[in-house]
């Protein structure tokens, strides 16, 4: 049975170390066309620079299923030059501003280090400290002299992987760790359909790639590969959180829905069936805001059931989250399953 191992490890590490602000893939799209090149049938990049590989089964009467992996991460983005290495940015995605003073960053294709400066607790009055700075008064500093970097430079959060046993911190595990899962798809893909994959482009700023993806491949369904937020602390009282949307340890999170859809019921059952039928865990991830590129997918040509299959993580959207290697194991394994499994007969069942 094919599985996530170490070699899935070491890829994981790799992408997550690269950096992918929306807008500027290039890095992971590098690292996936080499991944993938000799496990398709047809490997294309699109005019935004979603790549599209689709590998054809063998069976007699295959669905066309797209499964999308967005590749780009939230980070920064350089909007202008102040003199004396320092620089003016903006978010790009969802970064909450009060996260960013005082962190370590990589700038640009070259990863040239640089500072969002905060200034020392020694200089700060005691009516200062009571306030968030604003963007505004935020800069990357470089340092002073001749800078490489230059406005519309991408930059991201200088973490470093690293595994720790069964526990995994990295920035953008959101979404590396759905890219490395729809790379294992594709090396494992199923005789009985066709594996239409779209790593996706700038699902952080609107499911942008999808979008166009999804026009492309004309699937007949399609399940998005991510990785959830998990809010899953104990509260401020130190009683149980009852209104986690998932937790770690559960394995994989099927989405019921989110903000921008409804998740097909058919699919939602295959999947949970098949999740009882091979005894693996699976949780259902609770309503939240958020959203994912089936929110794109299912809105495609006159419409594409669609669903999304994520594992959980903390601190999402922050310098350093955490993941544990169980629930990515779990979640490769299901949608493995659920794959093998898929028959035209589950979009023929009645819904609801
Ligand atoms: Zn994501």
């Amino acid at each position: 049975m094919p599985s996530i191992g170490n070699a899935q490890l070491k890829l994981l590490e790799k992408l997550c170390n690269a950096c992918a602000v929306s807008g500027d893939e290039g890095e992971v799209r590098g690292i996936v066309l080499e991944e993938i090149k000799n496990h398709a049938d047809d490997i294309k990049v699109d005019a935004l620079g979603n790549i599209l590989a689709r590998r054809t089964g063998s069976g007699s009467k295959r669905l066309r299923v797209m499964l999308s992996a967005h590749m780009d991460e939230v980070g920064l983005m350089l909007v202008g030059d102040d003199g004396e290495g320092l620089f003016r940015f903006e978010i790009v995605g969802g970064i909450d501003v009060r996260h960013l003073p005082g962190k370590a960053v990589l700038v640009g294709k070259e990863h040239l280090p640089g500072v969002i400066g905060a200034r020392p607790i020694h200089l700060t009055t005691a009516e200062e400290l009571k306030h968030q700075i604003p963007l505004d008064d935020l800069r990357i500093d470089t340092g002073p002299g001749d800078s490489k970097v230059k406005p519309g430079d991408r930059a991201v959060f200088a973490t470093r992987f690293q595994r720790n046993g069964p526990v995994i911190i990295a920035k953008a595990l959101d979404n590396r760790l759905g890219v490395v899962t729809l790379v294992e798809l594709i090396k494992n893909s199923p005789p009985n359909i066709d594996l239409l994959a779209a790593f996706t482009v700038q699902e952080e700023i609107g499911m942008r790639g999808a979008k166009v993806a999804a026009y492309s491949f004309n699937p007949d369904l399609g399940i998005a590969v991510d990785a959830t937020p998990s809010y899953d602390l104990p509260d401020w009282e130190g009683e149980e959180n009852f209104s986690y949307n998932t937790k770690l340890g559960l394995g994989p999170a099927i989405y019921i829905g989110d903000r921008d859809i409804l998740s097909d019921p058919r699919l939602v059952r295959w999947m949970s069936d098949t999740s009882k039928a091979i005894g693996i865990p699976c949780q259902f991830r609770q309503p939240g805001s958020g959203g994912t590129d089936a929110g794109a997918i299912h809105r495609a040509r006159a419409g594409v059931p669609s669903l999304s299959v994520s594992v959980p993580h903390r601190y999402s959207h922050t310098a350093a989250s955490i993941a544990r290697l169980d629930d990515w194991k779990n979640t490769f394994a299901l949608l493995h399953a659920a794959l093998g499994r898929l028959t035209p007969a589950i979009l023929a069942s009645e819904s609801g």
